[in-house]
């Protein structure tokens, strides 16, 4: 019978890595439930538990911690899922838990890159225009209708998979999950004429191919700056996390 429970806010590789090991290590004695919002038909799934969906806020997030008998959350989601991370932040406080978040590092401009830093989505999408004539834009479905306004500019955008209903009607779809190759990479700009790129800085290795190949092919990166997060303990790397997990534990 497991004697401690951690909940794993998900929906990256790394916490699907880590609910792995944990679970693997130490599956006698901890709980391991994942949270996962629910956005992806197939997701790859952890080992042990896993939920779904929106919790409705920090409040419920907080209800949940409590009925799972919670003694660490781990917030090992996106860098650019900011709002679930202010809720696990609030949820943590208000429940008086331990909260650890697993933040990858950014990825830093090198020397022959040529990155357009913007804040937001709505700033990038007024960046296209004025440098590209086809844009593969890799930030994802639910910030498409950002791209709305523009025109003179072929659209591409890839996803893990293809949407019931698109928010724009004037993009051209290419489905595919990382990790990505930079020679795969280099081919498809190549093929559909890509001039430039939309991304985030997700940063980790699974989809850096896409910027080195832009390296390479001297094309222009649109980097959406990262957005603050609240104050947290930070670990880097799942490694990192599996052993500051064991230290708040035991
Ligand atoms: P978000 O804007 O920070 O959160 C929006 C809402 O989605 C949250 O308020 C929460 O709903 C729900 N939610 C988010 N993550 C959840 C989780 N792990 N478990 C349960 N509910 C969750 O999040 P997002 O940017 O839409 O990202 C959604 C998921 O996709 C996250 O799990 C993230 O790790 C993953 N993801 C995001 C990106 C990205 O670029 N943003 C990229 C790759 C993967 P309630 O308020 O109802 O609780």
């Amino acid at each position: 019978m497991p004697d401690k429970t951690v909940v794993i806010l998900g929906g990256t590789a790394e916490a699907r890595l880590l609910a792995d090991a944990l679970v693997e290590n130490d599956g006698e004695r901890l709980r391991v439930i994942t949270s996962l919002a629910g956005r992806t038909k197939n997701p790859k799934l952890p080992k042990g538990e896993v939920r779904d969906g929106g919790f409705g806020g920090a409040d419920g997030l907080a209800t949940h911690l409590s009925e799972t008998g919670c003694d660490l959350l781990i917030d090992a989601t996106h860098p650019y899922a900011a709002q679930i991370t202010r809720h696990a932040a609030e949820a943590a406080n208000k429940a008086n838990l331990p909260r650890l978040l697993l933040n990858r590092p950014a990825w830093v401009e090198q020397e022959d890159d040529n990155w357009t830093h913007v804040k937001d989505i709505a700033a990038a999408a007024d960046a296209i225009t004025r440098q590209s004539r086809a844009c593969l834009i890799t930030t994802g479905v639910n910030d498409l209708a950002a791209f709305s306004g523009i025109v003179t500019t072929k659209l591409f955008v890839r996803l893990i998979e293809k949407p019931e209903k698109l928010p724009l009607d004037h993009v051209e779809v290419v489905i595919g999950s990382p990790p990505y190759k930079t020679s795969d990479e280099t081919a498809l700009m190549q093929l559909l004429g890509i001039d430039l790129i939309v991304t985030k800085n997700a940063g980790g290795s699974g989809t850096y191919a896409k910027i080195e190949a832009a390296r390479a092919l001297g094309i222009g990166v649109i980097m959406i700056d990262r957005p603050p997060l609240p104050q947290s303990d930070t670990v880097e790397t799942v490694e990192d996390a599996l052993a500051r997990t064991m230290e708040i534990l035991d």
